[in-house]
C-alpha cells in the first residue's frame, strides 16, 4: 500500500485555481464554483441559487422552431406548425425560456448598460452540449436596425456572438448580413404582421463569402422566429448551403 508522504504540499492545481471565489454575475454574491462544472455553464458564472434558475431547458420544445411545450418534461419533438411547414433552417439551439432570471439578465444587459453580462450570457449559450457538433462554417449575429444600434450603442447579438465564437472556435462574420431599413419594434405585432414587417429588412452584401457554407445565425431572444426566417431566407438566396439558429432565450407562447 502506498502511503501519502507527509509534509509534502501538492502544487496549486488547476482545480484549486478554478475553485477560487468568484462574484455571481446575476446577484453579485461571492461563491465557490463546483470543481467539476462545465466551465462555460451557469455554474461557472453564478452562485448555486442563481445557477439553479438558469438551467438549460433540455426537453419540452420543438427542435426546429424552439416552441416551448407546456411541460418542460415533454420529449423533444417537432411542433405541428413545423411538421406542416418546416422553417428555412435545420436546427434551433436555445438555452432556456425567456423568463425569470434569464429575462432579468438580458434586460439589464440590453437596457441598463450592463454590457459585461455579454461574457457570461454568451458563454452560457455556448455551453449547449449540441452546439459543439453544429457544422457551422461561420457565425453571423442578427444585425440591429441603424437607429436602434445608435440608441443602444452596441448590438447585443454581436456581443453574445463573441464568446460563442471563441468557445466554438468558429469565425464570426457580422459584416455578411446587414439591415437595409428600420422596422417597427416587433412586440405587439401579430405573427403575420411580423413576417410582413421584416420582409426585405436584410441584405447579404457578399454572396461569395457565404456560398455553400453552413451559417449559425445568432440573436439574444427568439420570439416567433420571424427575424430568423427573414435573415435565413436572404442568406440562402445569397447561396448559403444551410442555416442553424441560436438564441439565449425562447419566448413562451
Ligand atoms: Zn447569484
Ligand atoms: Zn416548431
Amino acid at each position: 500500500m502506498i502511503r501519502p508522504l507527509r509534509g509534502i504540499r501538492r502544487p496549486l492545481s488547476l482545480q484549486t485555481a478554478f475553485t477560487a471565489e468568484r462574484r455571481c454575475a446575476a446577484c453579485s454574491s461571492a461563491f465557490l464554483p463546483p470543481a467539476r462544472d462545465d466551465p462555460a455553464g451557469p455554474d461557472a458564472f453564478c452562485c448555486p441559487a442563481c445557477a439553479n434558475r438558469l438551467q438549460r431547458r433540455s426537453a419540452g420544445y420543438c427542435p426546429l422552431c424552439g416552441a416551448l411545450a407546456p411541460s418542460p418534461r415533454t420529449p423533444v419533438f417537432p411542433c405541428s406548425a413545423c411538421l406542416a411547414k418546416a422553417p428555412p433552417w435545420t436546427r434551433t439551439f436555445f438555452h432556456a425560456a425567456y423568463d425569470d432570471l434569464l429575462r432579468d439578465l438580458l434586460l439589464r444587459f440590453k437596457f441598463q448598460g450592463q454590457i459585461s453580462l455579454a461574457l457570461p450570457l454568451g458563454a452560457i449559450l455556448a455551453s449547449h452540449p449540441d452546439l459543439s457538433a453544429c457544422p457551422a462554417d461561420l457565425i453571423i449575429p442578427i444585425p440591429l436596425p441603424a437607429k436602434r444600434l445608435a440608441r443602444r450603442g452596441f448590438n447585443q447579438a454581436l456581443e453574445l456572438a463573441r464568446p460563442l465564437a471563441r468557445r466554438l472556435q468558429k469565425p464570426l462574420a457580422a459584416h455578411l448580413l446587414l439591415r437595409t431599413r428600420s422596422t417597427a419594434p416587433q412586440p405587439g405585432l401579430s405573427r403575420s404582421e411580423r413576417f410582413l414587417n421584416l420582409a426585405q429588412a436584410f441584405v447579404a452584401p457578399s454572396p461569395a463569402a457565404v456560398h455553400n457554407l453552413h451559417i449559425l445565425l445568432l440573436d439574444d431572444i427568439m420570439t416567433t422566429g420571424a427575424t430568423f426566417a427573414a435573415a435565413s431566407t436572404i442568406l440562402l438566396a445569397a447561396g448559403a448551403r444551410s442555416i442553424s439558429i441560436a438564441a439565449l432565450g425562447r419566448t413562451p407562447e
